[in-house]
């Protein structure tokens, strides 16, 4: 396996684009090497532009949760793109995604599409200030919501990748009404409630997949949100990357707790840029045209998007496979576990749904802190190791593995041949 076709783009990005990508995780930054170069993508393999396979556990970070171009969602593109491209106008498609996300989630009566999870959560605090009448907002470190200013401090995902501490060009003010908590821990959130009295709400991934997978533990997101109640603050639950993805219902569902806010992206836009932000009627009326709180886009509620999100979620919907994520899971947790054991690698494994990861450590992994004691050089060597056997996935220590509804038995099995060499090649580093 070569990747000279890889090697020779990223050298001519480099030229126009910032480190020749245009999202920093793809830079391949930790794991060193040049950044793989994609070429196409179909079912669960994506090929690159050096015509090598790879099982794709990437899945653009979440969204194709089908596997790549499922022949339904491909039809109702092309379908869609006979009607034009955009309109400034609505349309009857908008409706028809919005009804599927609502009832979905029982706590939104109302949904607002936008183009991106950053600006579903940017709107989501703007809306949770409006309607609360408080600035503070708490976030918990290692969660990560996108790259808007007000939440690019202890973040997750390509910061922590990146050894970032948050982000230069962000003025304090942007920062000043953040507070940060730590995952897991009810008692961190009691004491910023202690200090202020005007906290708009807490923003939480319900599983967290920044900073690798991290599982709420116990009961951790019901007590969150009763204590909130307690505090007439809102509970605020990003879950652009757990939506239809833990279950139809999001984490929320799995987790039998209910936002006051929720906020959505990849999946629901079935490959194509999409957010959403909803809530309960009595929020959701403070969104303009109906209140005060402005919010807009040009190419809010995309015809092309909107088909492909109706296409993947009335075809998830039917076919219903998040017990199979979860066996799947189990068995990759298993092959891990057990290749790492006969090599002598110390790993930890989380995996919740349909995402999982391991970590190059001992003992366990529950909040930001742990997270951070891996070894991401084993991680490089594991990370190249596959994809040298066929395997794609997140070029960082820090990032969820996404599965998707077309993986086979083949593609276990491969998977399986591949970690074996991987972890022997860890051992041996
Ligand atoms: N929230 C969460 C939980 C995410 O995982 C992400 C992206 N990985 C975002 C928000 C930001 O979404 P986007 O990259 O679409 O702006």
């Amino acid at each position: 396996m070569d990747f000279k076709n890889s090697e020779k783009l990223y050298k001519k990005g480099l030229k126009h684009l910032v480190g020749a990508v245009n999202s920093p995780v793809r830079a391949f930054a930790s794991v060193g090497g040049n950044p793989l170069f994609i070429k196409k993508a179909k079912g669960t393999v994506i090929t690159d532009v050096d015509g090598n396979d790879y099982i794709d556990y990437v899945l653009s970070y979440g969204p194709m949760i089908l596997g790549h171009r499922h022949k339904k969602v491909e039809k109702a593109i092309k379908k869609a793109l006979k009607n034009g491209y955009t309109f400034g106008a609505s349309t009857k498609n908008e409706i028809k995604l919005a009804k599927i996300v609502c009832d979905a989630f029982p706590g939104m009566d109302k949904v607002r599409f936008v183009n991106s999870g950053t600006e579903a959560v940017l709107s989501a605090l703007r809306l949770a200030r409006a309607y609360t009448g408080n600035d503070k907002i708490i976030k918990f470190a290692g969660c990560y919501h996108g790259h808007s200013d007000a939440l690019l401090v202890a973040a997750g995902s390509g910061l922590v990748t990146l050894s970032l501490p948050g982000s230069k060009g962000v003025p304090e003010g942007a920062v000043k009404n953040t507070l940060i908590a730590n995952y897991n821990d009810l008692e961190s959130v009691k004491a910023h409630f202690e200090k202020h009295d005007d906290i708009a709400g807490v923003i939480i991934e319900p599983i967290a997949g920044n900073m690798g997978v991290v599982l709420p533990q116990g009961n951790f997101l019901k007590e969150l949100k009763a204590y909130l109640e307690t505090k007439n603050a809102l509970l605020i639950v990003d879950e652009v990357m757990t939506g239809f993805r833990s279950k139809f219902g999001g984490a929320q569902e799995l987790l039998g707790v209910e936002a006051d806010i929720t906020c959505l992206g990849k999946v629901i836009g079935g490959g194509f840029p999409v957010g959403a932000y909803g809530a309960r009627n009595e929020i959701m009326e403070m969104v303009s045209p109906l209140g005060a709180m402005y919010q807009a886009g040009t190419l809010s509620g995309n015809p092309i998007a909107m088909a492909a999100g109706i296409a993947t979620l009335t075809e998830l919907k039917k076919q219903n496979p998040y017990q199979k994520f979860d066996e799947i899971a189990a068995r990759l947790e298993q092959m891990l576990r057990e290749k790492a054991n006969k090599h002598g690698v110390d790993i930890v494994v989380n995996r919740y749904g349909s995402m999982i990861n391991p970590f190059f450590k001992r003992g366990v992994v529950t909040n930001f802190e742990e997270a951070q004691e891996s070894d991401t050089k084993k991680f490089a060597v594991f990370f190249w190791e596959l994809v040298k056997n066929g395997i794609f996935l997140p070029p960082s220590q820090f990032e969820a593995w996404f599965l998707s509804s077309a993986l086979s038995e083949k593609d276990l099995e491969q998977t399986e041949n591949a970690i074996d060499k991987a972890m022997e090649a860890v051992a041996k580093q």
